[in-house]
């Protein structure tokens, strides 16, 4: 009995639990399971750094020490015509170091919309991001509307910077109105304070052109001329979890020399992960090489046919599958609310039930089944949804819901012969 619970015990220790799996549930930057997958070349440049040494800070040319964001700054400034560019752990950590590196002796006030004062998720809220660097809240307009004169007003010579956050998770409509950062860059430069922009996304490509809602673009965050801009690196960028800020030379000099930049550091593969993806956009490659790109562009005709070829498939191994028109989701709080037409195989409660088993019991065979799915239940109907499952997955999916159909089936029948 305890030597059961010992072995138990050790055989769960043993086995990995971070498991790869795929994901059916049609949103591509799922949070919970880890956000934006990279390319192959970027998870083949992470794992070489990882796994050896690297010219991390030396010139190989001359054996001197380098730079460890060399490389990314000149990506970063190709890209986006930033002066800077420097990388931390995620955009929380970015948000948190520009606002501690902004403030100066008796200067502390940062100035913020209240409309702008959001939560991102789980804890992180701007609110308190901006009393943990040590900065005091001035909280200016009004829930919809904030004005250019609003910020004015708010300014005396306890101000330290000007903070824009994208509302990246909700939208405002109606009788609102927002200033861009653009609009607060003169303001700022006159009184020698800063326009720190949390664009949150950082995507390099408008999603408008795939039919989706505009995002701010790093780009026209640069073009706005904030002294610095903050985004992460694992939403629409498409790359490894980081956070990135960008901006004018001697403001993010000023991030890098904070204490805090050490604390928050992206490591060496992060860095060689974020530069090969940022090389895809380089070579304009994102549709076919960027996962959260492509699985965005890809053309529902397409996604309808590879659901075919599954439902003839799962239909072969006596499963009652159908196919549906579904809806997919960007996710990981970028665009709230926009829809991407999907297709997915479907299985209804009543086809489940009719079979001896429920729609639960399926779904917990399919995420506890090799490879692991991770499916969406909505109307009853459990979805496999196409857009977010790579093509080259196709034939493990199908393999894994048979899997699934059978023991879930069997399971329970064997649940109610007892
Ligand atoms: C997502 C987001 C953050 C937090 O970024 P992480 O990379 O998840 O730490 C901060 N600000 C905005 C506006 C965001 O959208």
């Amino acid at each position: 009995m305890v030597i059961g619970q010992i072995v138990a015990a050790l055989h769960a220790l043993t086995t990995p639990r971070f498991t790869p799996l795929l994901n059916a549930t049609g949103v591509i930057l799922h949070t919970n399971l880890g956000r934006a997958p990279v390319s192959d070349v970027t998870a083949t440049a992470m794992q070489e750094a990882a796994a050896g040494y690297v010219s991390l800070e030396m010139q190989l040319n001359t054996g001197a020490r380098g730079g460890r964001m060399a490389e990314l700054h000149t990506l970063f400034r190709a890209l986006t015509g930033c002066e800077a560019a420097l990388v931390v752990n995620n955009n929380a950590a970015a948000t948190l170091l520009v606002l501690a590196a902004v403030l100066r002796e008796g200067r502390t006030e940062v100035v913020l919309s209240r409309a702008e004062a959001v939560e991102i998720g789980g804890s992180f809220r701007i609110p308190d991001i901006l009393r943990q660097s040590g900065a005091t809240l001035v909280d200016i307009g009004t829930t919809n509307r904030t004005y250019l004169r609003d910020y004015e007003s708010a300014i005396t010579e306890r101000t330290a910077a000007l903070l824009k956050v994208h509302t990246s998770n909700f939208r405002l409509s109606g009788f609102v109105q927002q200033t861009p950062a653009r609009e607060l860059v003169p303001l700022a430069d006159a009184h020698g304070i800063a326009v720190i922009d949390d664009v949150g996304s950082g995507t390099l490509v408008d999603p408008a052109r795939y039919g989706l809602a505009t995002e701010p673009t790093l780009p026209q965050a640069i073009a706005g001329s904030a002294h610095l801009v903050c985004a992460s690196g694992d939403k629409l960028l498409g790359g490894p979890q980081a956070g990135i800020i960008l901006g004018r030379a001697e403001w993010v000099a000023r991030c890098a020399a904070h204490p805090l930049a050490r604390a928050f550091r992206a490591d060496k593969a992060t860095l060689a992960g974020l530069a090969a993806t940022l090389r895809h956009y380089l070579t304009n490659e994102h549709e076919t090489q960027v996962p959260v790109w492509r699985m965005i562009a890809t053309p529902v005709m397409a996604l309808r046919e590879r659901c075919a070829q599954w439902d003839t498939v799962a239909h072969a191994a006596g499963i009652p599958t159908t196919i549906v028109d579904s809806r997919a989701t960007v996710g990981g709080g970028s665009l709230p609310g926009e829809i991407l037409p999907s297709v997915a195989l479907a299985i209804d409660a009543q086809t489940a039930r009719t079979a001896g088993t429920t729609l639960d019991a399926l779904a917990t065979a399919l995420r506890t089944g090799t490879p692991a799915v991770v499916p969406h239940i909505a109307d009853d109907q459990l979805l496999l949804d196409a857009r977010t499952i790579h093509p080259r997955d196709d034939a493990a999916l199908v393999t894994a819901l048979i899997a699934a159909w059978h023991y879930a089936t069997q399971a329970t029948a064997h649940k109610s012969a007892l």
